[in-house]
């Protein structure tokens, strides 16, 4: 570890992780040294992920809830590095050649009022309204005060599709891209790009921290991660929340005067959101191999030569679904991801650069990902897989584009539900408010 300093910026590590000259040096230079767990209450608590350490009947006890990201026994120090840290200078921080839209303009305003109050504040921005440009003059405010930014999501899809951009438009920036599966090891980065399980490891870290997907999978209900975000930020840093589809708890923060408010109904290129066409199957959707009320709508796309996506709720029924989808349409050309796919990325991409017609896919795909001119088709869109909020961010991924707003979106059930139903109503009610 020559670089020592790299490790600074409110990092937390295990001391039995360093040298004895190593851990001097981190000491003398600003370092903090800490117990591993804190007694509270006869309780026992872990000092990296702040949750409680269930006991069990061994001489030392240790987090089983941060263990992934190593192990913290109750006979551990950690130590946390500091955060004073010096940025350069830059010319010009933010290098886009784009332009905002007067919705997405007003939007940027009310953040930067937050950020300067250092309050926090949650943007509210239909699928496709261009949250992301949004923020970008927020992280350029940031660094011309010679702040420290992290952009977070659930999802590490979504991390990985906004390394790209965020390094594009701030090429003079250090940028660091940090998830359970990256082959980056930590460094210090005035921007930080990583899952919300990253947090974790931080402590008074970030002046801006930003939150990306706020309710998808697995932050919803998630006390560990709910409590990284409340530790990650510097006392006076702020906490900006997006999401298409914010959670409840959000929403009563804002009512209790904690949060401010951005709201956009319009998307980017100012056409409604494409409203989902409702079809009852009668019969099974693997009735005759693929339900032949379903194979009308997938022969007239492949005539169209209509690129399409298909979302299932279970990864067995993509599978045999494919299935019969190779021996019906034997000169189709598609490709099948989920969460468990190695290959998913490789795969996404194919199906954006063109190279084959469908994607089938599971709800992994349900944010954070653009494609354009697609027809989007959900299977079994009754299965409890498929919550409101997942059915309105699939509709999502349609008519993203200028020149194809008006992309198809179609709901295939058995059983008309509550979700479904609300879904629908939903998009139907943005798009009310968008026309105000
Ligand atoms: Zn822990």
């Amino acid at each position: 570890m020559e670089k020592i300093n790299e490790l600074y910026g409110g990092r937390i590590f295990n001391v039995k992780d360093f040298t004895p000259s190593q851990l001097n040096y981190l000491i003398k230079n600003g370092s903090r040294l800490l117990e591993a767990t804190v007694k509270k209450n006869n309780k026992l608590f872990c000092r990296r992920c702040l949750m409680e350490i269930t006991k069990l009947p061994i001489p030392y006890q240790y987090c089983r809830n941060c263990i992934n990201l190593g192990k913290i026994s109750v006979n551990n120090q950690l130590i946390i590095t500091p955060t004073d840290i010096k940025y350069p200078t830059q010319d010009q921080y933010l290098q886009w050649q784009g332009q905002l839209t007067t919705n997405q303009a007003n939007g940027v305003r009310e953040l930067l009022m937050a950020f300067k109050k250092h309050q926090d504040h949650l943007i509210w921005a239909v699928t496709g309204a261009g949250k992301t440009e949004m923020i970008f003059p927020l992280i350029e405010a940031a660094l011309e005060d010679h702040q420290r930014v992290a952009i977070c999501s659930p999802r590490v899809d979504v991390c990985i599709e906004l390394f790209p951009r965020i390094q594009d438009v701030f090429p003079n920036t250090t940028v660091g891209l940090f998830h359970g599966k990256s082959e980056e090891s930590y460094h210090q980065t005035q921007i930080v790009l990583a899952t919300v399980h990253q947090l974790i490891r931080f402590e008074k870290a970030f002046d801006v921290l930003i939150i990306d997907e706020v309710d998808s999978y697995p932050l919803a209900g998630n006390e560990m991660l709910h409590k990284a975000i409340k530790k990650a930020p510097k006392t006076k840093g702020m906490t900006v929340y997006l999401s298409a589809t914010p959670p409840q708890e959000l929403l009563t923060a804002v009512k209790k005067g904690e949060l401010t408010l951005t709201k956009l109904y319009q998307r980017f290129h100012g056409h409604p959101l494409p409203e989902p066409q409702c079809h009852l199957l009668f019969k099974n959707l693997n009735f005759f191999g693929i339900n032949p009320r379903l194979r009308l709508k997938i022969n007239q796309m492949i005539r169209h030569k209509q690129r399409f996506m298909l979302f299932f709720p279970q990864i067995p029924t993509m599978k045999s679904f494919a299935k019969q989808l190779t021996k019906l349409y034997p000169t189709l050309t598609f490709v099948d991801v989920s969460s468990k796919d190695e290959q998913r990325l490789a795969k996404v991409q194919r199906f954006r650069e063109k190279k084959v017609q469908a994607i089938l896919t599971t709800t992994i795909l349900e944010r954070g990902v653009t494609f354009k001119k697609i027809t989007v088709i959900v299977l079994n869109a009754d299965a409890v897989e498929f919550s409101k909020t997942s059915l309105i961010q699939i509709a999502g991924r349609a008519g993203r584009g200028k020149d194809s707003f008006d992309d198809e979106v179609h709901f295939y059930y058995q059983y008309y539900n509550r979700q479904i139903k609300q879904a629908c109503a939903e998009i139907h009610e943005l798009n009310r408010q968008a026309r105000k």
